[in-house]
């Protein structure tokens, strides 16, 4: 489960198109954007899942993770229009990279339910 291609970019052994860092997160362009404005915000730090998250230890990671996406939604000029924040987990969630990451989507109009 550790040790993912996230881990990666955060060691910069692969690259990545970087837009946001600070102590704690990173956030990155994903690579197979599914809207105008798709970014992966990640906790520095090897958490898995949503499922390994409490909020009484992680509260303030997850705080920051918000707090890049409202500065990221800034800079690409989506945050008035209104964006999309995504946590898949686990399998039936979608999710293909086992570490935690939130994806920001903007910049066009989104549908609802999911697929
Ligand atoms: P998940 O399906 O786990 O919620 O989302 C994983 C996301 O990571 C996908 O949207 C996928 O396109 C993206 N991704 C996978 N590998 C890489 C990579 O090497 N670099 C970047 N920038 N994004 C990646």
């Amino acid at each position: 489960m550790g040790n993912t291609i996230f881990t990666k970019i955060i060691n910069r052994e692969i690259p990545a198109a970087i837009v946001y860092e600070t102590e704690n997160v990173l956030a990155f362009k994903d690579i197979n954007p599914q809207a105008p404005v798709h970014i992966l915000i990640i906790p520095k730090t090897e958490i898995p899942t949503v499922r390994e998250l409490s909020g009484s230890e992680h509260g303030a990671l997850l705080g920051e993770l918000i707090d890049a996406a409202n500065v990221i939604a800034e800079q690409y000029g989506i945050a008035e229009d209104g964006f999309r924040l995504v946590m898949n987990c686990g399998k039936n969630g979608g999710q293909e990279v086992y570490h935690l990451h939130m994806h920001l989507l903007g910049g066009r109009s989104m549908q609802w339910p999911p697929g």
